[in-house]
């Protein structure tokens, strides 16, 4: 069995390439109490410290004499894909029926209100208006209304009159479809919360430790080497860990493909959204508004969500791109988007709408963002333990609704590697 001692974390919490392997394996075997597990180093590597990597994370070093590391090619948590969202707890209404999304949506929004909670994690439960402009979109929203229904998410069509009254700036010409349990999630502080949750538990953060390679021992049956290059030097360290969860959002496919054979190879799709700021004083709803979902679109639609401050932000838009880090915000489809938004907000001011930030949708094909009856070709998440392979868990296309569905993605892998 491999413990560590729970001040080992902060003692050993050094990046993995500034250190030659004999040293950082000496740094670590200095800080534990025993270390008496077969050969390897960690009994779960983690790549990829975003909000569901260090959900994963913290999940497996919750389990009696586990050794958890996390390996994350920057300097701090966070900072690809989730914090470059909407931060949205979603309440899992687009992603059809028998998916992963929903099962781990519905269940990760859950126990986000509950850690939020529990841990006084900035959060709120704002909810959220689907509005419907015409009767082609009315259709959509009943749809959304009937799979609601089946799953056992909340929700009710709002009277236009009492909405008008509750926010007189948003307009719905035909219909409001009431989403109560969607809220909205301070992203940066749960994932502060849950690295130091991790650490606390003696889990240990690699940072500034780009994996470079994996070596399967013998399949996987005899550990993983994971190989790390220091960015600065391009020296090579070695650790070795007894399964392997590749989190590493969008550079998770070229990852498991550098693992798994030609014929498992998959490619990677990336679509941006851009966000817009908005500097005016009104008009200001209090609740988040979405159009009615589009079959086929990559997104949730053009909608307006809110932050924690109350500020309002729009987007985010759709724009295929070929490349991970194309991360600048494109102004081009903003008279579209103004377009887009005018129709729920007629009042907005288009002089105070600009530019703002932009997130890269990890996709597995060019598919669409909601289930949409089956049309559309849309993706669910993919999160399998690898046949052929010990101990590796791979997940690829963790889009939205991936910030909430996090801490149920966390017990899917565990029930994978131990159910
Ligand atoms: C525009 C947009 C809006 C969204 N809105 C919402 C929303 O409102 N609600 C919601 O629930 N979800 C939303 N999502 C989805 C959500 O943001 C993601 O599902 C979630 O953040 C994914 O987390 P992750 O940990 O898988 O990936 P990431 O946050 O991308 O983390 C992956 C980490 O892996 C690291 N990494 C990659 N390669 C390596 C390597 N070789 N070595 C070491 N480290 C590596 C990266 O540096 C990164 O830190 C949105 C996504 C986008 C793009």
């Amino acid at each position: 069995m491999l413990a560590l001692h729970r001040a080992a974390a902060a003692t050993a919490r050094t990046p993995l390439p500034g250190l030659p392997a004999s040293l950082f394996r000496a740094q670590l075997q200095a800080s534990a109490l025993t270390i008496k597990r077969g050969a390897a180093d960690f009994t779960h590597a983690v790549v990829g410290g975003g909000a569901v990597g260090l959900a994963v994370a913290r999940k497996l070093q919750q389990r009696e004499g586990a050794a958890t590391v996390l390996v994350e090619r920057h300097g701090s948590v966070g900072t690809e894909t989730s914090s470059r969202n909407s931060e949205v707890i979603h309440a899992g209404l687009y992603y059809g029926p028998d998916t992963l999304k929903t099962k781990l949506c519905v269940k990760g929004k859950k126990m986000m209100y509950d850690i939020c909670q529990k841990y006084a994690i900035p959060h709120r439960n704002c909810g959220k208006w689907v509005v419907a402009q015409d009767d082609a979109q009315m259709d959509e929203l009943h749809k959304v209304n009937e799979f609601a229904k089946k799953i056992g998410v909340p929700t009710n069509f709002l009277p236009l009159e009492e909405a008008r009254r509750l926010e007189p700036d948003v307009r719905a010409r035909k219909g409001i479809l009431n989403s109560p349990t969607t809220g909205i999630v301070d992203s940066h502080s749960y994932m502060k919360f849950l690295e130091g949750d991790f650490e606390e538990a003696g889990g240990i953060c690699a940072f500034h430790s780009p994996v470079t390679r994996v070596n399967p021992i013998n399949g996987g049956a005899g550990g993983w080497e994971i190989y790390t290059k220091a960015p600065d030097t391009g020296e090579e360290t070695c650790i070795t860990a007894e399964t392997l969860i590749n989190s590493a959002g969008l550079a998770a496919i070229t990852l498991s493909n550098s693992i798994l054979p030609a014929e498992r190879h998959r490619k990677p799709f990336y679509c941006k959204g851009s966000y817009f700021s908005y500097s005016a004083s009104g008009p200001r709803p209090s609740v988040l508004v979405y159009p009615a979902p589009r079959a086929g679109h990559g997104g949730l639609g053009t909608h307006l969500t809110l932050d924690l401050g109350g500020r309002i932000r729009f987007g985010p838009d759709v724009e295929w791109v070929d490349a991970p880090d194309d991360l600048r915000a494109n102004g081009a489809r903003l008279p579209e988007a103004l377009d887009e938004i005018e129709q729920f907000l007629p009042s907005i001011e288009r002089d105070a709408v600009g530019l703002d930030y932009a997130g890269v949708r990890p996709k597995l094909g060019r598919a669409g963002a909601t289930f949409s009856g089956g049309q559309g070709g849309f993706q669910d998440f993919y999160i399998r333990k690898e046949e052929g392979f010990e101990g590796f868990v791979n997940l690829l296309g963790i889009e939205s609704p991936g910030l909430t569905s996090s801490l149920a993605i966390a017990d899917e892998v565990d029930e994978l590697l131990y159910g």
